[in-house]
């Protein structure tokens, strides 16, 4: 079968990497690191595969393997190859490449490629939604003591941007991030089901093996099973279980997943801006998620900052502004849980209450494009990869016979 070359595929690569120092053209195709990977499960040649597709150029077949999503970047490979080229890094330059294809405005390789760009059109997005949400605000009215309302509780709030808007502009933002994503995904579908199909492999995909499936990967993603089993194989460590990466990067997941369904819930049922008190179930899932959400940012930023070992030693733009704006957003979201139940919320207040909506519209306006959605894509290729091994299903004896 004929292969299309891109013999600018590695240097486009490189532009994702971090500080542009990315370079697996050292690599002899040695294959250590797929022996030491914890996660090379198979004889695929998990990661050795894929950086030599990258090396050779088949842009298509590298865009078409769920194998780039499969690394949890553990960093035993970076540590162990003999010639320094870095895999674990150009798996995560992969993955961020394979982002920017798959988004069909072309946006997210720009901001990948270019620091100044990511700035610029987080700046844009950020003045639409300050300007969005003002053109329906309340009105102000400053309090005796400076305060704008007089008054106490999220009813305050939502008097300077009324709820209603809010829900508005948060329901055609999903609608915009539910159209973008799903091109992604498709993209990605259509894809790897293609490449497998013309590689030979031809796997069954079974119908009735795709809900478990998607099972597998969705619980998988929720449980880390992988990111758990990739620490577990490497050497054994001191290291308490609540600094362990798996368990850092579960607190931001599961933190957030726990302000998402808050803020869910509270859209659905309760009435906007009516107060609640501290103890309502919701506004203690919110909190205790946006705590652990913070507890796991801190570390991972506090790592990158330090930059003394293996991952957390080089980092792209990208990561900084995807761990930058998550940081942003949850903490003037814990901020704004403040505010709501101070008598007389000040100018202060008003304006963490705008900025923490703006940074979370940003946060997702910008899923489709960013780091964020990786989210999304490795669940998928979890489930893919599963179901692509599911056995095809037997034909009974009787079909068999008259065939
Ligand atoms: S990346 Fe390193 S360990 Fe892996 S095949 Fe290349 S040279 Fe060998
Ligand atoms: S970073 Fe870890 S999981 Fe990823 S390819 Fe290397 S050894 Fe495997």
């Amino acid at each position: 079968m004929a292969h299309a070359i891109d013999v600018a595929l590695m240097d486009k690569i490189k532009k994702h990497g971090p500080g542009g120092t990315l370079d697996v053209s050292a690599c002899f195709n040695c294959g250590n690191c797929t022996a030491v990977c914890p996660l090379a499960e198979d004889s695929s040649g998990f990661p050795r595969r894929v950086i030599r597709m990258a090396q050779v150029g088949m842009e298509k077949e590298l865009l078409a393997d769920e194998d780039i999503w499969r690394c949890y970047a553990c960093g035993e490979c970076t540590q162990t190859c003999p010639r320094e080229a870095d895999p674990m890094q150009f798996m995560a330059a992969a993955r961020s490449y394979a982002i920017s294809r798959y988004d069909a405005t072309g946006l997210a390789g720009m901001m990948y490629r270019s620091a100044a760009v990511n700035v610029l059109v987080f700046l844009l997005f950020s003045a639409f939604f300050v300007l969005l949400l003002l053109s329906h605000k309340g009105g102000l009215e400053m309090g005796s003591n400076g305060a704008i309302f007089s008054g106490i509780g999220s009813s305050r709030l939502f008097q300077f941007i009324p709820g209603e808007w809010v829900h508005s502009i948060g329901v055609a933002l999903f609608v915009v991030i539910g159209a973008s994503l799903a091109f992604g995904v498709f993209s990605m579908i259509y894809r790897v089901m293609s490449k497998k199909n013309q590689a030979g492999e031809r796997p069954a995909f079974p119908f009735a093996a795709l809900l478990p499936s998607i099972w597998s990967a969705v619980t998988d993603a929720l449980n880390h099973r992988r990111f758990r089993n990739c620490e577990q194989t490497t050497e054994p460590t001191n290291e308490p279980v609540y600094r362990r990466a798996w368990f850092v990067h579960g607190t931001i997941m599961w933190g957030f997943l726990a302000m998402l369904i808050a803020t869910t819930v509270d859209f659905l049922f309760k009435p906007i801006g009516s107060p609640v008190p501290p103890w309502y179930s919701m506004r203690l899932l919110g909190l205790l998620g946006g705590l652990a959400c913070l507890y796991g940012l801190t570390i991972a930023i506090s790592r990158r900052i330090r930059a003394k070992e293996t991952p957390y030693d080089k980092s792209s733009f990208s990561d900084w502004f995807f761990l930058m704006l998550l940081a942003a957003t949850v903490l003037t979201g814990l901020l704004t849980e403040i505010v709501v139940y101070m008598p007389h919320p000040s100018i202060f207040g008003y304006a963490t209450f705008l900025t923490h909506i703006v940074l979370a519209m940003d946060l997702l306006i910008m899923m489709p494009l960013t780091k964020f959605a990786h989210v999304v894509y490795r669940t998928l290729a979890l489930a893919l990869h599963q179901w692509a091994l599911a056995p095809a299903p037997q034909k009974s004896t009787a079909a068999v016979s008259n065939a």
